[in-house]
């Protein structure tokens, strides 16, 4: 059975693993070198990507991490995952460090403080339908190579659109919490099922 881990020292790792187990994969918490060696993809969860790089440091796990998905292991980052997978971040703390894996830069909290949190309904571009998709404290991509393709964007406090999810080979990053649906929703895992989908093909 494909197996995707999740990265499991800060963050909402739980609702991952869920979806995950929706879309028929094995979704192991990852939090040591063995546990990441043994997964066909990962998911970078939501939370504090300052707190997120600092663990990967403090358990020898950024490093490897960084090479697997250089050796094109399928991963997906949402919010502080899409931070942590950037190549620049507008907005980090100092030292603050990530893994490189699209070259796109994304600006950390850019929806702006008041709008802490919103649910918006995207168009998912690939196939034009419509995505429910949750916002918390999210980021943006602010600018992107041009090998990076843009699956949605949503306008932002500047009124201009914004990239919100993207695509580069086997790196997939979403701005909002794909793994979050309302309470008696039926689950969206649109996402999980396309990363789920690169990794039984990797
Ligand atoms: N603002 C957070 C950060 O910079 C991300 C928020 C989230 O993951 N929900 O890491």
């Amino acid at each position: 059975m494909t197996s995707i881990g999740v990265l499991a020292l800060q963050g909402d790792v739980r609702e991952h693993v869920f979806a995950l187990e929706r879309v028929g994969v094995d979704a192991p918490r990852v939090r040591r070198l063995a546990e990441l060696e043994a997964v066909d993809g990962l998911i970078i969860p939501g939370g504090e990507s300052t707190t997120i790089d600092k663990l990967l440091r403090a358990f020898g796990l950024f490093s490897p991490l960084r090479e697997r998905i250089a050796g094109g292991m399928p991963v997906l980052g949402s919010c502080a995952g899409m931070i942590m997978l950037a190549t620049d971040i507008i907005g980090g703390i100092h030292d603050q460090q990530s893994l490189a894996a699209i070259p796109m830069t994304v600006r950390r909290n850019a929806f702006g403080r008041q709008v802490d949190s919103a649910e918006v309904e995207l168009t998912w571009q690939p196939d034009g339908s419509l995505m429910h998709a949750t916002f918390i404290r999210a980021p943006w991509v602010e600018a992107w190579d041009e090998s990076v393709e843009v699956l949605a964007t949503a306008t932002g406090p500047d009124g201009s659109p914004h990239p919100v999810a993207v695509r580069h080979g086997n790196a997939l990053a979403t701005s909002f919490h794909p793994e979050i649906h309302a309470p008696g929703a039926v689950p969206d895992d649109r996402v999980h099922r396309l990363l789920a989908e690169l990794a039984s093909r990797a």
